[in-house]
């Protein structure tokens, strides 16, 4: 069983709605009305979320421009005891927001941080987009510079994993653009106005959406969940590769059979093919 929240000391990072003010949880509103202060990206934004609740704990700001300065107060007021919630506009703290730079101070300082989880736009936008969960790679924001940020799609061309970014309305039509132009047309779902009235899903693939926001100017809030690459675009492993991937599996302490049978989810190979490679390996050796 839990202990009483807040706990003195603590640093909580709090999740909060990404629209639907309805998706913000009982034990986040606990633990915002019960910390000594709230440490938000932007406190009138959260003083609207925390004057609906009911709740007068004291903010602080903490944003990208002033979290240098604010680090090492807060870690102070960690140290005398104090428990310390910090909110961003919306989501997770830390998730392309504030938060990270002080999870990592407070945590070499050996102080307990503790997540009180709540709504994400990137697993809100994949889970719902009908696209390979089980594995995936958040990209967050792209560079804004159009030469950058077709370099950076470049670098994932045969990235097999589901893909997610963030992306600005006024942006949307050129990311869409380029990672036509990159990638090819994969298939895709643009996620808009996650949890809120207007949420809406836009695919099934990049000429589609793309054709659609030609014809629709975006508005809102988008995350687009992007097929990862096709199996042609994926360089095959040579044998030695796998063989010493199976090698380092066995050294880690999985059976040969449970290493090639890993090894196959991974890749999609045949695991008899796989074990037959890890026994040919030994006869070489
Ligand atoms: N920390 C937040 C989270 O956990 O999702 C993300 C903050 S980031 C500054 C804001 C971006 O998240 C937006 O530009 C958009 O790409 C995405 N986003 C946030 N809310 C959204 C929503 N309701 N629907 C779709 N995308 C959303």
């Amino acid at each position: 069983m839990q202990g009483a929240e807040p706990a003195a000391g603590v640093l909580y990072l709090v999740g909060t709605p990404i629209g639907n003010l309805g998706d913000l949880s009982p034990r986040a509103r606990q633990v915002l009305a019960g910390v000594d202060r709230i440490a938000c990206e932007d406190t009138r934004r959260s003083g609207l979320l925390l004057h609906n609740l009911g709740i007068k704990t004291r903010m602080v700001s903490f944003h990208e421009h002033n979290q240098a300065a604010r680090i090492p107060e807060l870690l102070t007021a960690l140290e005398a005891g104090e428990a310390i919630a910090v909110v961003s506009d919306a989501g997770l703290p830390g998730i392309s927001d504030p938060g990270e730079a002080l999870v990592m101070a407070a945590r070499q300082q050996g102080r307990t941080v503790i997540c009180v989880p709540g709504p994400c736009a990137v697993t809100t936008a994949l889970v719902s987009s009908g696209l390979p969960a089980g594995r995936f790679c958040f990209e967050g924001f792209l560079p804004a510079k159009g030469q950058q940020r077709r370099q950076r799609i470049r670098e994932l061309v045969s990235e097999p994993r589901t893909l997610v970014f963030y992306e600005a309305p006024h942006r949307l039509l050129a990311l869409l653009e380029d990672l036509l132009a990159e990638l090819g047309d994969r298939p895709v779902a643009v996620a808009r106005e996650l949890t809120k009235r207007h949420e809406q899903q836009v695919g099934p693939n990049l000429s589609a959406a793309l054709s659609h926001f030609q014809s629709t100017a975006p508005q809102g809030e988008f995350t687009v969940v992007l097929g990862g690459a096709p199996d042609a675009e994926r360089p095959a492993a040579s044998d030695s590769e796998l063989r010493l991937q199976l090698q380092q599996l066995v050294a880690s302490g999985l059976s040969r059979s449970d290493a090639a049978r890993q090894l196959a989810q991974h890749t999609g190979l045949a695991k008899r093919e796989l074990y037959a490679l890890l026994h040919s390996g030994e006869d070489q050796s």
